[in-house]
């Protein structure tokens, strides 16, 4: 049992209302990877400049996050993404994007990561996402995406989507790509394309399941303290992916995907408390334990009859 996932690797620099780091280990395949490594055997691919140093493996590595199929590229400089957030932290504002190394990058799956069970297309250009898609032979296929390529290559990114098992994306991100003001319509033209599995993240509300066996919605865990939401969707993509792949074998039942969106919730709630990989990085399974439990006392109500008047 394995997951290969494919994103960027990157050094962000992000400024919230709560502080700002001017240059951190950041990248979608990077918050990914973290929260998966939880669950399976987790292999990244994607590139890296010369910048990227032992400090940045050893965040991987401590994880158990096999980095054999990182390409380091000599002379290149790292993917570099700049961004800041408002009082309203569900909203990512791009200041700056720096490709760098992703500019030329030509994705070749090793042997082992082209045999994992279960991919994950996180956040890059749609063209690399299905060059990698057509090379992998896994059984399960997830994607991410964000509004710049629902912009600039949405034809590219239908087309991708079509071939992969499950789409997550945010709420406006549905919406924009489809041209469908109602979810739940948009989410089932998007399964009309192919994916089974519809998740459509919602930022400090949470993230709604949308599959042909129903709906089902899960708030984010209700925190006290949030000071960096970057990286928040991977790391949920991550926990939700990564259960999924711990369960690969099994039919992927609508109850298993609830249980997967608790756990993708859980971790997503610790990545936000501290800035970039800071708190993940030193994450253990009892504190992910430990707010799913929480996550399934919240959400659960008994009913009681009253008398309804007419
Ligand atoms: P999210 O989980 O949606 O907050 O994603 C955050 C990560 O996305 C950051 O660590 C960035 O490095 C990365 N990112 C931002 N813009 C892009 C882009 N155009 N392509 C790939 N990754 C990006």
């Amino acid at each position: 049992m394995s997951l290969t996932v494919v994103g960027s690797i990157a050094f962000d620099a992000v400024t919230t209302p709560f502080g700002t780091r001017e240059k951190m280990l950041g990248g979608s395949a990077v918050h990914f990877s973290l929260a998966s490594s939880f669950f399976t055997d987790v292999r990244v691919v994607g590139p890296v400049g010369d910048d990227f140093g032992d400090a940045e493996y050893g965040v991987l590595r401590n994880r158990g996050v096999i980095c054999d199929d990182i390409e380091h590229v000599p002379g290149g400089e790292t993917f570099f993404w700049r961004g800041h957030y408002d009082y309203d932290l569900n909203t990512a504002h791009t200041d700056d994007t720096r490709l760098n190394v992703f500019g030329s990058f030509a994705p070749k799956l090793s042997p082992e990561s082209r045999a994992s069970d279960v991919l994950f297309l996180a956040n890059i250009q749609p063209d690399l996402q299905r060059e990698v898609r057509e090379q992998s032979d896994a059984r399960f296929v997830a994607l991410d995406s964000m509004n710049l390529w629902i912009e600039t290559a949405r034809d590219s990114l239908l087309k991708t989507i079509e071939g992969v098992d499950c789409v997550l994306l945010n709420d406006a991100e549905i919406r924009q790509l489809t041209r469908k003001p109602n979810l739940v319509q948009a989410a089932k033209e998007l399964r009309a394309l192919g994916p089974k599995v519809v998740v459509a993240k919602q930022g400090e509300y949470g993230a709604a399941l949308l599959t042909d066996e129903g709906f089902f919605g899960l708030p984010a865990y209700p925190l006290e303290t949030v000071n960096d939401p970057t990286g928040a969707g991977d790391s949920f993509a991550g926990g939700f992916v990564g259960y999924l792949a711990a369960h690969q074998g099994e039919d992927l039942s609508h109850q298993t995907l609830c249980r997967a969106m608790a756990y993708g919730t859980a971790i997503a709630s610790y990545n936000v408390e501290e800035f970039g990989t800071e708190r993940v990085s030193r994450l253990t399974r009892e504190e992910i334990t430990a707010r799913v439990s929480e996550l399934q006392k919240i959400t659960h109500f008994v009913d009681a009859p009253v008398a309804l008047r007419a």
